[in-house]
């Protein structure tokens, strides 16, 4: 949002008395004077008016190992969600990046900055993700192909990209997933007659839960993202 527009929404000033704000050089912008009414406020740019401080919010990004039974959402009448498992200081403007179903584990991204939780949603992003998938009966050798030609979803009226997994054990797959339907593994199993009996997130993109604990929680770094 610009400079101008941004100070008349956040304090009852007119927009003449904001141009003379600017112009007299008692608006800093992340911490230098601005004068300039055009200039992009974002989300995270610290904007100071005469010693009055209007908007200083810092990013935070949190990588969680997510234990079954806690729901991927801020908040519930009925389940847990995983908004306990973190501290109240971090929760405000908090989402999560990426939703697991309530049973399943493991790599769960939350942050307060809406682009990046955007840029790794998007459909269009198509970022990698790995899972480890139980089977209730041993993985049938034409799995591979269905998969690799996609599964065609009615309820959407859309075909899964191709998606392919190792074979681990006879009844244990790692799966490599570019996008994000609803229960969208459990629902190609389930198209090849088969059911997800356990199901756990390894990765997103570059991000992995290494020894991250069921349950632990780590801030991620401008270096990490
Ligand atoms: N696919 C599913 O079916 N469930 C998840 O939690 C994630 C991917």
């Amino acid at each position: 949002m610009r400079l101008d527009r941004f100070l008349t929404a956040r304090t009852r000033l007119s927009r003449k008395e904001v141009q003379r704000l600017l112009a007299a050089g008692s608006v800093l912008v992340d911490d230098e004077v601005q004068m300039n009414t055009r200039h992009e406020v974002k989300q995270f740019t610290k904007v100071v008016v005469n010693g009055e401080c209007l908007q200083d919010k810092k990013p935070v990004y949190i990588m969680l190992n997510k234990p079954a039974g806690y729901l991927s959402a801020t908040k519930d009448d009925k389940h847990p969600t995983v908004m306990e498992l973190i501290p109240e200081e971090l929760h405000e403007g908090l989402h999560v990046a990426g939703r697991l179903d309530r049973a399943s584990t493991g790599l769960l991204l939350l942050t307060n900055d809406g682009t990046w939780s955007r840029a790794i949603t998007m459909p269009s992003s198509k970022i990698t993700k790995t899972y480890l998938v139980r089977l209730r009966n041993p993985v049938s050798p034409s799995t591979q192909e269905t998969f690799r030609n996609g599964i065609y979803f009615a309820y959407e009226d859309k075909t899964t990209l191709p998606t392919h997994f190792d074979i681990i054990e006879p009844t244990l797959v790692r799966i490599y997933l570019r996008e994000g339907r609803y229960h969208q593994i459990k629902r190609m199993f389930f198209a090849v007659g088969n059911k997800v009996t356990s199901l756990h997130r390894e990765s997103v993109g570059h991000h992995q839960l290494n020894d991250l604990q069921a349950g632990e929680f780590r801030l991620l770094t401008a270096c990490d993202l």
